[in-house]
């Protein structure tokens, strides 16, 4: 499925230079920082591009912030939660508000109280700017540079294969930015404090936390060869789990219900972090123990679900919908009498939903069952207007079931309202390339690649557009103005490389390790696109389209 959860705004190009009397990376700098580096990540092959993945962190993440007030600092920035596929326990904070959790963390908690604990405590060290403070403001002028390092080091915490990127990166800065990341005891305790705020703000049991670091180290007894990331960079010390413990007992214990969701996403993050044969046979088996030997409702939907999911990715779509039926009837059918559990959903679940039109989508040469998506995916987006993911599914069904014109209307309506949704345009692009108008087609693609950082592309699709023979005077007229447009943002961006340049030549001279900087230079001028991911420690990476 198409990336589907929208990135927060985005900062206009602003000037580089921040407020020259801080101490630290002026919040509009962090947020452009973070930025730079979310255009690597969302490119790599580990990021989990899954709608409802990414739906049910920000929904979930987002619900945490709101629990502290202020959470969105001096700036009032959205913060983005995402999933990224390692086999590592771990989870981090990017500058800006960015927080990741890794697809092993995602499957080791247990209950959504610890989850809540990690992701809490990465608010906290956003919430207290820990990355800004030690960034410092020296580097203010170097956000390229900087955002390089920072995935370098963050590819080194990685671990296996981490060492290539070690030494490519690994100069006097790269090591320091290393170090920075890993935050001090300080910094630790205060992200606890804050994170233990949030969880109780936000009403989740707080004992979760003291739960899930212990999970953290017997996960470490059973694997040896399995060190929990989520430890070393947020080293454990007995004080500190003593301190979250006093907290925990004086608070009132919270019992909470967790949400089919929370159980879905996994089951979906369980299949998807590894596709290979073995992969599937894993969570296969996995699943089927699930759906067999647990006893909750949701337990055993989320092993019937995870069987869909298996089947769908290897191709019986037929048997898909069929455990996608039964996961469904475990939650619709009424508990035993006298049982304990969670209240009949009032509505349908968007998962549950979505994935029976991703079923049906999955089959394009099946006229019948793209007529029944495109059914469906109609009325999804009216039951849940909010789902972007659901949005997206209704355009591919309006494309698959040939309705092109509507297709065409309803998306160019979507990119009106979201403007910062290359999915959309993506969609478009699409839509008119089934039409044949090749003019549009590639002012569409042009936007999608504006809005994932490749200015240089987008500038070759504007080309193409103008040589379409379908060009009309009126598209012309368009293309040429958003050309002008789309210059004038690459000579500032060369504008900030020089800079960058400039840094590099100086610091070059002092013997650090800035001079990756100008070998990127040379490369590839201001194309983000070009720029190898030192993320990505598998050395797959997904090019354009
Ligand atoms: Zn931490």
């Amino acid at each position: 499925m198409a990336q589907t959860s929208l990135p927060p705004a985005k900062i206009p190009n602003l000037p580089n230079l921040g407020d020259t009397e801080r101490e630290d990376l002026s919040p509009l700098m962090e947020r452009k920082l973070g930025e730079e580096i979310m255009r690597d990540i969302r490119r790599d092959h580990d990021f989990l591009d899954d709608g409802p993945i990414l739906e049910y962190l920000n929904n979930f993440g987002n619900a945490l912030v709101a629990a502290r007030p202020g959470a969105r600092g001096e700036a009032s920035f959205d913060y983005y939660f995402f999933a990224v596929r390692d086999p590592q326990l771990n989870a981090f904070a990017l500058p800006g508000g960015f927080i990741a959790v890794h697809s092993a963390l995602l499957l080791a908690a247990q209950t959504e109280s610890e989850l809540a604990s990690v992701l809490s405590h990465e608010i906290g060290h956003v919430v207290q700017r820990h990355i800004a403070r030690s960034l410092g403001k020296q580097r203010q002028d170097s956000l390229i540079p900087l955002a390089a390092m920072i995935l370098a080091a963050l590819a080194a915490k990685g671990g296996a294969g981490g060492d290539a990127a070690m030494g490519v990166f690994m100069g006097g800065q790269g090591l320091a930015i290393q170090r920075q990341l890993n935050f001090s005891r300080d910094a630790e305790r205060e992200a606890d404090r804050i994170g233990f705020q949030i969880m109780g703000e936000a009403g989740y049991d707080t004992s979760g936390m003291v739960a899930f670091f212990q999970r953290l180290q017997t996960a470490t007894r059973n694997y040896s060869d399995l060190v929990p990331a989520y430890l070393q960079s947020h080293p454990l010390t007995s004080e500190r789990i003593a301190d979250i413990q006093a907290r925990v007992r004086e608070q009132p214990y919270k019992q909470r219900l967790d949400s089919l969701d929370f159980y879905l996403v996994r089951s979906r993050a369980r299949v998807l972090q590894d596709e290979s044969t073995q992969g599937l046979a894993d969570a296969k088996a996995f699943f089927e123990n699930q759906a067999t030997q647990q006893t909750g409702r949701q337990q055993i939907a989320a092993g019937q679900y995870g069987l869909a999911m298996v089947a769908l990715k290897k191709g019986d779509a037929a048997l898909a919908q069929e455990w996608l039926d039964k996961a469904r009837a475990t939650i619709d059918k009424p508990p035993p009498k006298g049982t304990f559990s969670a209240a009949k959903p009032a509505e349908p679940d968007s998962i549950f939903v979505s994935t029976s039109i991703e079923i049906k989508l999955a089959q394009p040469d099946n006229k019948p069952m793209i007529a029944q998506a495109l059914k469906e995916a109609e009325a999804a987006h009216t039951q849940f207007p909010l789902s972007r993911g659901i949005a997206h599914q209704y355009g591919e069904a309006l494309i698959a079931a040939g309705e092109l014109e509507k297709a065409g209307v309803y998306l160019r309506e979507q990119v009106q309202l979201y403007r910062e949704d290359p999915d959309s345009y993506d969609l478009l692009a699409q839509a008119y390339a089934k039409q044949s108008k090749l003019a549009l087609q590639h002012m569409a693609l042009a936007e999608s690649y504006v809005l994932q950082g490749g200015v240089l592309s987008a500038l070759d699709q504007l080309t193409l557009a103008r040589k379409s023979p379908d060009a009309t005077f009126y598209d012309q007229a368009q293309i040429d103005a958003r050309e002008r447009e789309l210059q004038q943002r690459r000579r500032e961006e060369l504008g900030d490389k020089k800079k960058d340049k400039d840094l590099a030549e100086k610091q070059g001279q002092q013997g650090s390790g800035f001079s990756i900087t100008t070998s990127h230079e040379s490369q590839t001028p201001a194309d983000p696109f070009a720029r190898p991911s030192p993320w990505s420690l598998s050395g797959e990476r997904t090019k354009e389209k």
